[in-house]
């Protein structure tokens, strides 16, 4: 039996392949690589020295993903794929829509047609919205102010729609928070195209030296120094989570639920800033600039029910987290493009 990991050559798809090959799963990936190169593959097989299937396919091809499922006995899906820019998705709404949200549905309609009805879906503390701190699973969600955070919630209701028409499905959401860092063999790390939106890859790219300052965006907030704070996660914590999940469905099947993968510390803009510094004796050139539209002042999990229920625990701190991000960074200069 195997796991179909889709957008398993992304960035947390990637680490997630890693964690299930390591613990002695097969697994099976379906990506378009619209986002990542096969060479994560080839990567992956090289830290782990274990075989892994890809399929260059989009979760919308539904003829594509049949002859997954037909070649492959899958018992359950991580679902990664998707599309992840904020800004894009406000100028591109209907892209988003038909890559996250018909990419969904073809897929739980191909599922049920093979009769595999164990889903773990990439969802996000977006659909938080404007909620007290700290985030707790129990909020109403949905208050999200950006087509990207709506596909996310929508999905959310839409598993909640399949659990509730036939309750054989088992399905955990998880609400990841700031995933970042990268495996500590620094092969494989986030990789974005272009000038990065993320705050980390932002900062390793100043600090390689490939963009010449960073925008801290907006130091009027009403934080502890005026900058945003945000909930960081290693994303080898948060891969190991997805195993978790999946331990999960296995125990206790048959059943939909949601859990925050966040440490539950927040750490400010600067906080990351001066880790970062200390954690890799880089300097990083910034400057305070305006507010980015759209942000909140300040978001952090309640991870206890992950903690409890799931038996998950983040054991990496932001040290590791800094550190393992400038090791991919300084080991691959252009990131997975060899020039
Ligand atoms: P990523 O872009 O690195 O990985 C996504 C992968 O999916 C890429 O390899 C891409 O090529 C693939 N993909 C996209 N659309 C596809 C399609 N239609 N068919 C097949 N493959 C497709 O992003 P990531 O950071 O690894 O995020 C993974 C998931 O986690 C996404 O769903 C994202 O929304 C969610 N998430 C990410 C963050 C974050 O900060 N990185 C936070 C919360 C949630
Ligand atoms: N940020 C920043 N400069 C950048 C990118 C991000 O100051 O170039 C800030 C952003 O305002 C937010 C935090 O860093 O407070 C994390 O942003 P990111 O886009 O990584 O994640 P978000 O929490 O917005 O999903």
């Amino acid at each position: 039996m195997a796991i179909l990991v889709t957008g398993g050559a992304g960035y947390i798809g990637s680490h997630t392949c890693v964690e299930l090959l390591n613990a002695g799963y097969e697994v099976v990936v379906c990506d378009n690589y619209c986002n990542s190169v096969p060479e994560v593959l080839e990567r992956i097989k090289q830290i782990t020295n274990k075989n892994i299937a890809g399929y260059d396919c989009d979760i919308r091809n539904r003829a594509g993903l049949e002859k997954i499922f037909s070649e492959n006995s899958i018992e359950a899906v991580i679902h990664f794929a998707g599309l992840k820019a904020v800004g894009e998705s406000t100028r591109e709404p209907i892209m988003y829509y038909d890559n996250n949200i018909s990419g969904t549905v073809t897929l739980l309609d191909v599922m049920k047609e093979y009769n595999c009805k164990s889903i773990v879906f990439s969802s996000s503390a977006t659909v938080y919205g404007n909620n007290p701190i700290p985030y707790e699973e129990t909020m109403v969600t949905g208050d999200v102010s950006n087509p990207y955070g709506r596909t996310k919630h929508f999905i959310e209701q839409i598993l909640g729609d399949v659990y509730v028409s036939d309750n054989e499905w088992s399905i955990s959401l998880l609400r990841y928070f700031n995933p970042i860092g990268a495996h500590e063999s620094g092969l494989i790390g986030e990789d974005p195209n272009g000038i990065p939106n993320n705050l980390m890859p932002y900062i390793s790219r100043v600090a390689i030296g490939k963009l010449p300052q960073l925008t801290v965006f907006g130091g009027d907030y009403d934080t502890k120094d005026g900058t945003c704070i945000r909930d960081y996660i290693h994303v080898v914590d948060l891969a190991k989570a997805h195993l978790c999940a999946l331990n999960k469905l296995k125990s206790d099947p048959h059943s939909i639920d949601a859990y925050n993968i966040g440490t539950g510390i927040g750490y400010s803009v600067l906080d990351i800033i001066n880790a970062f510094e200390d954690a890799t004796g880089q300097k990083v050139n910034y400057k305070i600039g305006e507010r980015r539209a759209g942000d909140l002042p300040a978001f952090y999990a309640n991870p206890k029910k992950a903690n409890e229920v799931l038996g998950w625990h983040a054991e990496r701190n932001l040290h590791d987290m800094c550190e393992d991000t400038w090791r991919f960074q300084k080991n691959n200069p252009n990131g997975y493009k060899k020039d």
